[in-house]
């Protein structure tokens, strides 16, 4: 952290900062500028800037390392993969996830699997337990649903995600999920961010609907920090003033991910448009966007889905998808 001093700022303020940063355990290294006094703080521990932006004399404070240490490029230079039974995510093959919102059925879950499976799918998506805005909107079937999920990813020969909503679940979830999602209202559950973090499953941390990709990151700092290295982040779109489209995808995120973060990204352009004719545009522009997977919405039957079936693709729709992905995969170095 620097403090910049105020070009009026005398000795005695000086001196006070100096003294508040010590105390905190930083060593001070002063430069005296023509104009400004700058004062570096070196190690020590967290701190929060604005007691010193406070003090007599401060004109303001510039951060120079970012609050979150595991989940930062910094301190892990190399790209983080990781290793399912069937594939990796994070390395020099695009990841894909496919298949419903939720779960409904054996015949649902088996028919779109089988669909996917031809297109070479490796990981089935499905929720058990949904986080609906309604309470009497369908709210999934519970661990019947990860049953059914668990026997058709088995005959498909495919890892399963599925979304965790609360500590709770957790015990039940790690019997039938190869990946635990953590949805966008819950990525600041701190409570169950941290539970997550001592199971030893890989975590795909969907970003929140109104966050920063530094509170963002933090999150996955709350997982890491527990033990759990393999997070998977996924910018699954953003509100903002816009209403053309459910979400606001964020595309740039990928790249500031990519920069600041060792840990693979996928996008989710599902939930981020809310609507099927922009799944693939921005699904293209994603992988364009140097995105590690994506993590797409595909139903046997969307017209008849219990859960957003106006985003999700039509199995042949997927198929066509998949294969313009390729090309563009192979246009940016990447594995389809
Ligand atoms: C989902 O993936 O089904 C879901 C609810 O996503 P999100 O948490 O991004 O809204
Ligand atoms: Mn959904």
């Amino acid at each position: 952290m620097l403090i910049v001093m105020k070009s009026m700022a005398t000795q005695d303020q000086i001196d006070v900062v100096i003294s508040q940063i010590e105390q905190n355990g930083f060593t001070a290294h002063v430069s005296k500028g023509d104009i400004h006094t700058v004062i570096g703080a070196v190690g020590g521990k967290t701190i929060d800037a604005r007691e010193i932006e406070l003090l007599d004399g401060v004109e303001k404070i510039v951060k120079i390392t970012s609050s979150y240490k595991l989940a930062s490029r910094t301190f892990h230079p190399e790209n983080t993969v990781i290793k399912l039974k069937n594939c990796e995510i994070g390395g020099k093959e695009i990841s894909m996830i496919a298949g419903p919102c939720s779960i409904e059925s054996e015949e649902q879950m088996d028919a779109t699997a089988a669909a996917l499976a031809q297109y070479g799918i490796k990981i089935l998506r499905g929720g058990a337990f949904k986080p609906r805005t309604s309470p009497y909107s369908f709210q999934g079937l519970g661990e019947e649903g990860l049953k059914i999920a668990r026997r058709v990813a088995d005959k498909y020969n495919m890892c399963l995600t599925s979304e965790v909503m609360e500590i709770s679940q957790i015990p039940l979830m790690l019997d039938y999920v190869d990946i635990m999602q953590v949805g966008a209202r819950n990525m600041q559950n701190f409570n169950l961010l941290r539970e997550l973090g001592h199971i030893n499953k890989p975590i795909l941390l969907k970003r929140g609907l109104c966050s920063t990709i530094e509170e963002w990151l933090m999150s996955a700092e709350y997982i890491m920090s527990g033990g759990n290295m393999d997070v998977i982040l996924c910018e699954r779109g953003i509100r903002t003033f816009e209403t053309a489209t459910r979400n606001t995808l964020d595309i740039s995120a990928i790249p500031v991910i990519k920069k600041l973060s060792h840990l693979p990204i996928i996008a989710d352009p599902s939930h981020a448009s809310g609507l099927r004719d922009k799944v693939a545009p921005l699904s293209r522009a994603c992988i364009a966007a140097g995105a590690d997977g994506l993590i797409i919405e595909v139903h046997n039957n969307p017209e008849k889905a219990l859960c957003d079936g106006a985003q999700s693709l039509f199995p042949n729709q997927y198929g066509e998808l998949s294969a313009q992905l390729k090309t563009i995969a192979t246009a940016v170095g990447r594995i389809f």
